[in-house]
């Protein structure tokens, strides 16, 4: 057997050497970031205005917004403070200057509804939210106070404008007692369903954060030069969800690399946005994938002539969009991650490979990871070739979701090992494939979407007896979430008032794009919904047009 294989007890181990991860109990994962020193580089740039922080300044600014936060706002270890908030240069900002003071930061994505945030903010306890002026009134209507982020870099009209604001950024000269944070404290709550149900809190430590980024350097400075300063990454992935966050946030940032930030992805913005700033490497979620593959073909080559590296992660990339993409752009290396918020995004990468097999795999497994294969029927541990469902194991794992034991232990099982929900082998060569999803987990252009969180706000509709949603394959987005209906007889309920309904409730990237009438919900005899048999029925449904 390959050395990373033990037949023995099934596990996989890293092809790559462990890497020695800080031993101090007490380290905060702000500080091990600034551990990684880079002078003088230019660390994150806005897209729109080439407003620019360095590497040195960057380390500055978040000590004064530190102590902004302290003295002004009064935040303390333990606090939890949201962040509902576009990419700006501002967001990772905030996001270390909180981190460092051993608040715990809870990200929202900005088009989240108000029955979404209450959900959060009570879930989460939050008293203090950074937001954009569109969010402010939801949050303060939930008795949170807001500290409401400018969009623009001129400080000269901050301090007009929002004197709150450049209070905080221009910080405090009074002395911030740093707090004692252990490695084993919690850095940020990020929200995903897991295996099933609705969406829950998940709990990373700052040393899942420190893994994170430093398994992510090395994998990166195994294929790059090192130290990574010359690269140019454009962030157009939302730092709300953990593939930007840990990406954006951290792991570019310990890397010295530089850092484009758009607030969100426009396709013709982002070909003007490579041109200008000479970006080398874009990481991207398959939807964007295909909507820059689709404009490059009518863009001269001169545009994407910096370009080196397209990864793309967080959802599966077919076949067709590789191919696609490599004969469009046949001098951009394409290759894909695997990671999930559960991990602090920590799981696989691929590599500088031409080989066309090796763009539909997601990589080999990071440094200091552990995989299982396991064959769901006998629960034996499968070795290469064969496919099972995958649970990792590795310093990126989550300490648990917030208040929920019980999934807590449904999740993480046998002491250590992360059920990822989804099902993939290993190959001869140790590469990744994920082929399919046991979890209930929707995928929306990347997002994750809970069936249990949509079916709850179905079944607040009077007229509505019973839901259930599923997912149902869609070229562009990847899935679409499609909701079975029982409404109640002699109604003319019709399928858009159910897909009105739900939009009126939930951010636009969650709602019910898709609505099939039913007479019952196909349910066990313990009232589960039987999320098989709903496939089935969608099948035939489409298949019968
Ligand atoms: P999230 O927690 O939102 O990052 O979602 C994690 C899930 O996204 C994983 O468990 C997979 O189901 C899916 N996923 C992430 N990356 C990939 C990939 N490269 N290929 C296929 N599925 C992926």
């Amino acid at each position: 057997p390959p050395f990373w294989f033990s037949p023995k007890t099934g596990i996989y181990t890293s092809k790559f050497p462990s890497v020695h991860l800080p031993v101090d109990p007490n380290l905060d994962a702000v500080s091990a970031l600034f551990s990684h020193c880079h002078h003088g580089d230019v660390a994150l740039v806005d897209s729109l205005t080439g407003f620019s922080i360095s590497h040195v300044e960057l380390q500055i600014m978040v000590q004064s917004m530190a102590a902004g936060i302290y003295h002004h706002l009064g935040v303390r270890q333990g606090d939890v403070v949201s962040l509902v908030l576009p990419n700006s240069v501002y967001f990772p900002l905030i996001f270390l200057s909180l981190v460092s003071i051993g608040a715990i930061v809870t990200t929202m994505n900005p088009s989240s509804s108000l029955g979404e945030i209450k959900k959060q903010v009570s879930e989460c306890n939050v008293g203090l939210a950074f937001t954009s002026t569109e969010n402010a009134e939801k949050l303060t209507s939930l008795g949170v106070m807001v500290i409401r982020v400018p969009e623009s870099y001129d400080f000269d009209l901050i301090r007009i404008e929002n004197p709150e604001f450049y209070r905080i950024i221009k910080g405090s000269f009074g002395f911030v007692p740093k707090p004692l944070i252990k490695q084993d404290d919690v850095a940020a709550v990020m929200y995903s369903s897991g295996t099933t149900g609705a969406s829950k809190g998940v709990l990373l430590t700052h040393r899942n954060l420190i893994a994170s980024m430093e398994l992510f350097v090395r994998f990166e400075a195994s294929q790059y030069e090192y130290p990574g300063s010359s690269n140019v990454y454009l962030a157009a992935l939302p730092m709300c969800h953990i593939y930007g966050l840990s990406l954006f946030v951290m792991g570019l940032l310990s890397l010295g690399s530089t850092i484009v930030v758009m607030r969100r992805f426009s396709v013709s913005d982002v070909i003007n946005v490579i041109e200008r700033f000479k970006i080398t490497h874009f990481p991207v979620v398959p939807p964007m994938l295909m909507a820059l593959t689709k404009k490059a073909k009518g863009v001269c080559g001169e545009v994407f002539k910096s370009l080196k590296q397209v990864s793309s992660g967080a959802a599966p990339l077919s076949r067709k969009f590789i191919e696609d993409f490599l004969g469009t752009l046949p001098h951009v290396d394409l290759i894909q991650g695997y990671g999930m918020t559960e991990s602090t995004a920590v799981g696989t990468r691929g590599f500088n490979s031409k080989n066309l097999s090796r763009h539909s795999s997601v990589g080999l497994l990071a440094p200091n990871m552990q995989a299982k294969v396991v064959d769901w029927s006998s629960g034996s541990f499968l070795p290469p070739g064969n496919r099972g469902e995958l649970w990792i194991q590795g310093p990126g794992v989550m300490k648990g979701y917030l208040n929920n034991p019980k999934a807590t232990q449904m999740t993480i099982v046998e002491d250590s090992w992360l059920r990822t929900g989804d099902i993939a082998y290993f190959n001869e060569d140790g590469y990744l494939f994920i082929v399919d999803r046991i979890k209930e987990i929707i995928k929306y252009k990347g997002f994750q979407i809970a069936p249990a969180d949509l079916e709850a706000v179905l079944v607040s509709h009077p007229l509505i007896l019973d839901a259930a949603v599923t997912a149902a394959p869609n070229e562009e987005c990847g899935e679409i979430p499609v909701a079975f209906v029982v409404r109640r007889q002699e109604t003319t309920l019709s399928e858009q008032d159910v897909i009105n309904y739900v939009a009126a409730q939930v951010a636009p990237y969650r709602k019910v794009r898709k609505v099939v009438m039913v007479s019952s919900i196909p349910k066990s005899p313990t009232g589960k919904i039987l999320r098989k048999e709903l496939k089935r029925i969608l099948t035939n449904t489409i298949s019968s047009r």
